[in-house]
């Protein structure tokens, strides 16, 4: 890559000294790209836990009092935290089912929450009903092993 011009310094200890600084100047872009990375990485770790913990919080409100189910994680939040299963009733057969998320088509400002009324129970909706879906918890695997 051609290098930008720099005007040359008046004097000899000023010209000795660019030159200097320009034969740096590939160490130092590594090594700042590096640090980058590195503060990326951290700051990526950092947010998988604040997603953890906002999913660890939203189970144990939902063990503890069955809701309110809003707020709630978004769902990319719990993919990212590693809770890709949400485990859910029908609110009219009580019929468990487990719903892969990261399955699931949604616009990343979708929340857990908003799925209430989104999933529809597939024995109620053969005999004409579309009751809402009761949503119990986010779940690391398969509670069921079903394929939502
Ligand atoms: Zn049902």
């Amino acid at each position: 890559m051609a290098s930008k011009h720099h005007p040359t310094p008046l004097s000899g200890g000023n010209r000795k000294a660019l030159t200097k600084e320009l034969a740096r100047a590939p160490a130092v872009t590594t090594i700042l790209a590096a640090r980058s990375a590195e503060k990326r990485a951290a700051g990526e770790d950092l947010i998988r836990e604040a997603d953890d913990l906002l999913c660890e919080s939203w189970n144990e409100r939902m063990w503890a009092d069955g809701g309110p189910v809003d707020p709630s994680p978004s769902i990319d939040q719990a993919i990212n935290a590693g809770y890709p299963w949400l485990e859910i009733k029908c609110s009219r057969c009580m019929t468990p089912r487990a719903v892969d998320l990261a399955a699931l088509p949604h616009v990343a400002t979708t929340h857990v929450h908003d799925l209430t009324g989104r999933l529809r129970c597939q024995k109620c909706r053969k005999v004409g009903k579309r009751p809402t879906a009761e949503l119990l918890q986010l779940r690391q695997r398969s509670p069921t092993g079903d394929e939502s």
